[in-house]
């Protein structure tokens, strides 16, 4: 029988940064063939995500050719590629 035990107590996410000890509070992913990276709320852990303190995750910056999408909430905003080459 399933019971809510099984559930594994909330845990503490930590930034992903390494000089950075605060709670995660956004997950990054990203796709290199789409040069996307999306900026999500807290979601499932997930190998290919990586937890950003918000701090860090306003700060995020993307590599040049880059999207951006920050899904978080209702901030469902493409940030645009100034640069294009
Ligand atoms: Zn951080």
């Amino acid at each position: 029988m399933l019971t809510t035990a099984m559930d594994s107590p909330v845990s503490a996410r930590r930034c992903a940064r390494p000089d950075c000890a605060q709670v995660a509070g956004a997950s990054l992913s990203y796709d290199y063939r789409a040069r996307t990276v999306w900026l999500d709320e807290d979601v499932d852990p997930d190998p290919s995500r990586h937890d950003l303190c918000l701090p860090h995750a306003r700060r995020l910056r993307v590599p040049h050719g880059w999207r951006l999408i920050d899904r978080r909430g209702n901030a469902a905003v493409a940030v645009p590629v100034s640069a294009a080459g």
